[in-house]
């Protein structure tokens, strides 16, 4: 079956009384080319990274279009798909491969070590998935912080001006807290971008590919990730006052003080603003800070 004919689509959307759905951010892929260069750049990296049982999770199977080509690749491929109306046909789509299993759940709510070691026992995994585009940034930090140790890599497809603000470095204006925090976790690389006339419906915005290598091990030396990630989102919680005045009006455990004197001993310009720290600086203060917390 042909999972990128618009055709087929719509019959089989038909057949099981459907229809793509704007709420769950639905735009399925019909240009063949987008779902094979995404499945291979997620082999790819993920056959250099990892040995054994190559295993990936697809967050949004839609009408299985990505899972079609991530089945002809990987091991297990095990996915996971909000609504309901779906599991029917997705059950038909990809009724030839037996090593698809399909999860009728909400993403967000799954308490992601439960399933990993479910689905996957102790196999490292990789994920792959176009994301719905409304809940993009939930769905990439439920995976960092839930998953540390166990995902080699997230190849995800995203609205671009997402993905320039994730693979920003702190020189560029597009650099925030979801770049410095994502930086913590792992390597993000650009990889294709993907015009609107690819979907069913067409998105009114641009898409990216882009994938995040996760660090095996922590390289950063963090005395305390609360104190960490707490120093982040305040350093961008007022972008337009400087690193101290914005870290002085949303941290309540430290004094103005003691942050000029922590920003200072970190070897920083006292008027320097939070989008200039990169990951490392912010590994830096946040150690510094975490003495004076910790008192
Ligand atoms: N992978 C398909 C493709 O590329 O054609 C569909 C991608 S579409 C952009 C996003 C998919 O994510 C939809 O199938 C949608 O129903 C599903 N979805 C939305 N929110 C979800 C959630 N919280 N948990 C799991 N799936 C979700």
């Amino acid at each position: 079956m042909n999972l990128c004919n618009v055709k087929t689509v719509k019959s089989l959307l038909a057949k099981y009384s459907t229809d793509t759905k704007k709420g769950f951010g639905q735009n399925f892929l019909i240009n063949p080319s987008v779902p094979f260069d995404i499945a291979e750049e997620s082999i790819a990296y993920h056959s250099s990274a990892c040995s054994g049982r190559s295993c990936v999770l697809e967050i949004g199977p839609g009408v299985g279009a990505l899972a079609y080509e991530l089945c002809q690749r990987y091991d297990k491929v095990v996915a996971v798909e909000i609504d309901r109306t779906l599991i029917p046909l997705l059950n038909e789509a990809m009724g030839e491969f037996d090593n698809f299993t399909l999860v009728n759940e909400d993403f967000l709510k799954l308490s992601l070590d439960d399933f990993l070691n479910e689905h996957f026992g102790n196999e490292r995994v990789s994920v792959c998935a176009n994301l719905p585009y409304y809940i993009t940034t939930p769905i990439i930090m439920k995976l960092l912080e839930e998953a540390k140790g166990r995902i080699a890599s997230i190849t995800v497809m995203v609205q671009r001006e997402v993905a320039k603000r994730l693979c920003a470095t702190s020189k560029d204006s597009e650099y925030g807290a979801i770049t410095a925090s994502v930086n913590y976790y792992g390597r993000v690389t650009e990889l294709f971008d993907v015009m609107p006339e690819s979907f069913l419906p067409p998105p009114s915005v641009v898409s990216t590919v882009i994938r995040i290598e996760l660090f095996d091990s922590c390289p950063y030396d963090v005395r305390d990730e609360k104190t960490l990630f707490d120093v982040i989102a305040g350093a961008f919680a007022q972008r337009r006052k400087t690193l101290l005045n914005s870290l002085s009006s949303s941290i309540g455990w430290a004094t103005k003080q003691q942050i000029a004197e922590a920003i200072e001993g970190c070897g920083f310009d006292i008027g320097i603003r939070g989008e200039r720290l990169s990951i490392d600086d912010f590994c830096a203060l946040a150690n510094s800070l975490y003495e004076v917390r910790a008192k």
